[in-house]
């Protein structure tokens, strides 16, 4: 039985390889905080910027102009920001840097004219006017208000795609219903012909993007409407990220039963405990949670379920932390994204009573993610020895190992030549808790 990877046939073109910079063009770099949508948002950004003639580069010290796309839903995200902002200044004296643009949801906040006159941004954009960038680099003046419209970049191996923008509902903690706005749903057209488009020119991988991906609806189609519509047009799909009081069983049963769309579910649950689930306003219970688990674990029996949870939200008792730790031994999840409650300017969190002390915050948060990578490495050394097709994330680095994701959303470390976008089939020789290992990189 061989782990070397043999590369299949199955794959998109491969992406033009970048331009080296021209002598004399001008140059601007983008600089990434956050989520995906900010990811997303770069990417448009990064769009218009090359067809107003700038050469993309990767450092402040070469780049005539530097956009920050920010977050703002965690407070050292803002210290980080403005600790960039300082550095950029320094260069500006310099005669280095010449322009800063500060975009995504730090430019949408309250927080931004300060920003704007204590360090000198030329110009601020929110993430709903991030089409104002194209006047600002040269281009004409784009008359879009609703940004998913604005174009994205084509031709890559995998691409995301924006259906909604905005959140409808107010958690206790969150920002983003502040500096994104409402829901706004794109029309089901529109996606699929944006689709259309990226699959024709290469796109071997298309991500559904939204805040609440399965809240969208649009003319009496649901979320499960359209993904099915595109997971038809796609090769391969994701979506993310998903809220459990919009997901439906029908969705959960697409996941298993299209082939085209990865068996990966992310589903965002907080806390285990209703008493919290209460205080942060998510609208749920947990017993409503679980049973979606059970649902996606019976119609996905192979698929991985990730979850974000926060610990020591303000009000958070012992008793409610260990209903975390039960659910999360009950859910079994593949992996987690486990946050320590940072409060928010502007949130409601931010005013309540209930500070829970570090100390018991970071041990929380200890073992809460104990009681994840428990599970998950358990998980995971069940797909030991089995063989994978896998599909290439990241190209290899100087040591020939890869990134890559199987059909069931497991991460992969695989040494292979093979280029992002291109497809291997490989035997997992190993696991730890959060990746696989394949080939001849097996540990
Ligand atoms: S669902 Fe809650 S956490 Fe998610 S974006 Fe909306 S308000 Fe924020």
């Amino acid at each position: 039985m061989s782990n070397a990877p043999i590369k299949l046939s199955r794959k998109p073109q491969p992406a033009e390889p970048a331009a080296r910079t021209p002598k004399g063009a001008r140059t601007a770099c983008i600089r990434t905080f956050g989520c995906q949508m900010n990811v997303h948002d770069s990417d448009r950004m990064r769009r218009m910027i090359l067809d107003a003639g700038y050469a993309e580069v990767h450092s402040y010290e070469e780049a005539d102009l530097v956009i920050l796309n920010t977050c703002y839903v965690r407070e050292n995200a803002v210290d980080r920001v403005r600790g960039h902002l300082g550095e950029l200044n320094r260069l500006r004296r310099e005669g280095r840097v010449k322009k800063v643009a500060l975009a995504g949801c730090i430019g949408a906040s309250d927080e931004s004219s300060e920003l704007q006159r204590r360090y000198n941004i030329d110009l601020v954009l929110g993430t709903h006017n991030t089409y104002e960038l194209a006047e600002f680099v040269g281009l004409p003046t784009m008359e879009e208000t609703y940004t998913p419209e604005l174009p994205g970049t084509e031709g890559e191996h995998s691409e995301f795609v924006t259906i909604m923008t905005g959140c409808n509902y107010q958690c206790s903690y969150c920002i983003v219903p502040t500096v994104r706005g409402r829901m706004v749903c794109r029309p089901m057209e529109s996606v699929l012909e944006e689709v259309e488009r990226l699959v024709e020119s290469g796109t071997g991988y298309v991500t559904l993007l939204g805040q609440t991906v399965d809240a969208w609806r649009h003319d009496g189609k649901r979320f499960c409407d359209l993904l099915q519509r595109v997971a038809d047009k796609a090769p391969r799909v994701w979506f993310t990220t998903s809220h459990p009081s919009n997901m439906e069983d029908r969705t959960l049963r697409l996941i298993g039963e299209k082939e085209t769309i990865v068996k990966r579910l992310h589903l965002p649950v907080q806390s285990g405990s209703d008493r919290m689930l209460k205080l942060m306003h998510r609208g749920y219970k947990s017993e409503r949670y679980r049973r979606k688990i059970e649902v996606f674990r019976e119609a996905v029996p192979d698929g991985t379920l990730s979850t974000d949870i926060i610990v020591g939200h303000p009000g958070e008792t012992e008793e409610d932390h260990e209903r975390t730790v039960e659910l999360v031994e009950d859910c079994g999840f593949d992996s987690a994204y486990v946050f320590k409650f940072s409060p928010r300017k502007g949130t409601e969190a931010a005013e309540l009573d209930g500070t829970v002390p570090e100390g018991v915050v970071q041990r929380r948060f200890l073992e809460v993610l104990r009681a994840v990578e428990q599970n998950a490495f358990a998980r995971n050394q069940r797909k030991v020895g089995s063989l994978e097709e896998i599909y290439i994330r990241h190209g290899s680095t100087e040591d020939g190992k890869a990134i890559g994701e199987t059909w069931s959303g497991h991460a992969v470390h695989v040494k292979t030549d093979a280029k992002p976008g291109e497809y291997v089939r490989a035997r997992i020789g190993s696991a730890g808790p959060h990746v696989l290992y394949a080939g001849e990189t097996a540990l």
